[in-house]
């Protein structure tokens, strides 16, 4: 099993990503007015369930890992959200990310709520068949916590469609014969041929590239021999750059877990995703590439700058040297609040996560909705319907910003959370 290896990026502060998250929630419930009653709910998270579970190792004994599963809110629909496989994970960075899922759900006009799971450990530590024991574990001892009409989990860090089989699979045999294959969309991101999606591989990725060419459009930038740099080169980082450079842009720098590469001349993509098969995973060493300091990965010179890897990445420490015209965030959470406001006053814009990598979750509804009502998607069809609801999404955004005279992100929480008040107010609150 291939994993994403970003663990050695950064040192993630502890409360960092809570704390912003909530100071974004609060910004935008001002903005929006937001009613009172309704903010109490929702600056809390409904569920919050933290497991400690025993799996057998390779050599024989026993290991006890913690689990985690954050349910935000549930106001629009099933719980929706990935599970990371990471040891920086705690209850904060869980709760932080299953709040993010609402508003991206909500955002993106999903059937959905938030939320945000893993396990707290370096998945790098283990052999695929004590990866396989801990998923299928963990996946029993998360019972009825999940399910296909109550909370769907899905890929995220260093978790794939091989974790996600496990746990459809685990999942479907606790239920009778009769009932296993109407319990296929208990997660999303599966293998195809075992219910996955056509294209849901790079969905994320996908995304990130439609929205930076949205934004590009907008601003009647040309993407040809724009140059670009990513922090993360998995799945989403992969994947974007892929698509950039198809376009015609270059990429220029590329950080992962164990260092960061330059090149001004260009790093090919294809070549560099076939060189990590061969070096664990990781870019260190890529030939015709120069070595930098991992402290100098954000000023270097370029137009776009990708963080695709963890949360809180471009700080108050480093956002004063960002070169890039715009950052489109890939990752959750990789801009603090405190960096934000450097960035918008130096005329940088941010294409912010919750709309820039939403089409994972996109691509996530359309297999929902493939396995719900047992059908199978072409790619080709598959890509146009995530273009087309990426573009109004991004239209929806665009149109409030410059109405509003506020900032993407700001915008993008003004049209989530108005979202979820609505759903509130037209039902009210039980009894
Ligand atoms: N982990 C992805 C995210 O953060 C996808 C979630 C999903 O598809 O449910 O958006």
């Amino acid at each position: 099993m291939t994993l994403i290896k970003e663990l050695k990026i950064k040192k993630q502060p502890k409360q960092g990503m809570l704390e912003n998250v909530l100071k974004q929630f609060n910004t935008a419930a001002d903005l929006v007015n937001l009613n009172p009653n309704i903010k109490k709910i929702l600056e809390v998270t409904n569920n919050e369930l933290i497991i400690h579970f025993p799996v057998r190792m390779d050599n024989g004994n026993v290991e006890i890992f913690k689990g985690y599963r954050v349910q935000h809110n549930n106001a629009l629909g099933p719980y929706k959200g990935g599970l990371r496989y990471h040891p920086t994970i705690d209850i904060d960075s869980v709760k932080a990310l299953a709040m993010w899922m609402t508003w991206k759900t909500s955002l993106a006009g999903l059937p959905y709520g938030g939320a945000k799971g893993g396990i707290q450990m370096d998945p790098n530590k283990y052999s695929t068949s004590e990866l396989e024991r801990i998923t299928r574990r963990f996946t029993y001892a998360l019972g009825e916590n999940i399910g296909p009409e109550h909370d769907i989990p899905a890929p995220d860090v260093n978790t794939n469609a091989q974790t996600m089989a496990w746990i459809a699979d685990t999942y479907m045999s606790t239920k009778s014969p009769s009932e296993r294959s109407k319990n296929q969309h208990v997660v999303t991101g599966k293998p195809i041929g075992s219910g996955g999606l056509e294209g849901r591989d790079r969905a994320t990725g996908y995304g990130v590239y439609l929205t930076i060419k949205f934004w590009a459009k907008n601003k009647k930038i040309d993407l040809k021999d724009k140059t670009f740099i990513v922090q993360g080169f998995g799945n989403v980082g992969y994947w974007a750059a892929h698509f950039l450079e198809l376009e015609g842009a270059k990429m220029v720098g590329v950080q992962d877990a164990f260092g960061s590469i330059i090149n001004k001349d260009g790093i090919p993509v294809e070549l560099l995703y076939e060189y990590i098969k061969t070096n664990n995973g990781s870019i260190v060493d890529y030939p015709n590439s120069n070595a930098i300091l991992k402290e100098d990965f954000f000023s270097l010179d370029c137009d776009i700058c990708i963080p695709a890897a963890l949360g809180n990445q471009i700080t108050e420490e480093n956002a004063h040297k960002v070169k890039a015209f715009l950052i489109a965030e890939g990752a959750n959470g990789p801009t603090t609040v405190e960096a934000e406001k450097i960035l918008l006053d130096r005329g940088i814009e941010i294409i912010p996560d919750i709309l820039c990598n939403s089409g994972g979750v996109i691509g996530s509804y359309f297999e929902w909705l493939q396995n719900r009502n047992g059908e199978l998607w072409e790619l080709e069809e598959i890509l146009i319907k995530l273009e087309k609801k990426l573009n109004d999404v991004f239209k929806k955004v665009l149109q409030a910003s410059v109405t509003k005279r506020i900032d993407l992100r700001s915008a993008a929480y003004f049209i989530a959370i108005e979202r979820i008040e609505k759903a509130y107010i037209q039902r009210g609150i039980f009894p």
